[in-house]
């Protein structure tokens, strides 16, 4: 395990910026820190959210072309589910696996042990594996339950 801190994600950021001659502002590397800050998935508006609260005011076009740059690194995934976007970093963060009701559109991790063995050994057509995601569709505990309520009072009628 890395020391826990951002200053790999930091260094991660500097050896891009200097390869690709980007501008080292302060604003990348706190978009950053706001951006690892975050245990699971954000949205742009809860990133922007967070800047402000640290009390760091940058423009939505700065945000959002800053996440584009983290994209290309890449120190964040997006991810579409149920139409809008959201974001993650991958920074010390294990590969995980996604379920998704279909009904609210509630999206919780899983750890994927069991997968990853079979990634790991699955051979590749002329390609050089980084990561990998996988989403599981169906009906979280919630919806579940209140389907099962709203099928028993019709039941009962
Ligand atoms: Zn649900
Ligand atoms: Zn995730």
């Amino acid at each position: 395990m890395e020391e826990n801190s951002n200053n790999s994600a930091h260094a991660i950021l500097t050896m891009y910026l200097t390869e690709h001659r980007l501008r080292k502002t302060p604003e990348r590397y706190a978009i950053l820190d706001a951006v690892c800050s975050f245990a699971g998935h954000f949205s742009l508006q809860e990133l922007s959210v967070r800047m402000e609260e640290q009390n760091f005011r940058v423009s939505r076009a700065t945000l959002y072309n800053t996440i584009q740059l983290l994209l290309k690194i890449p120190l964040v995934v997006s991810h579409n589910f149920s139409q809008h976007t959201v974001y993650e970093t991958t920074f010390q963060r294990p590969n995980h696996c996604h379920q998704i009701c279909r009904v609210c559109g509630k999206v919780t991790e899983l750890s994927v042990q069991q997968v990853e063995p079979a990634i790991d050994t699955m051979k590749m057509k002329r390609f050089h594996k980084e990561s990998f995601s996988l989403e599981i569709y169906g009906i979280c505990s919630t919806c579940y339950a209140k389907m099962n309520r709203k099928r028993k009072k019709k039941q009962q009628q």
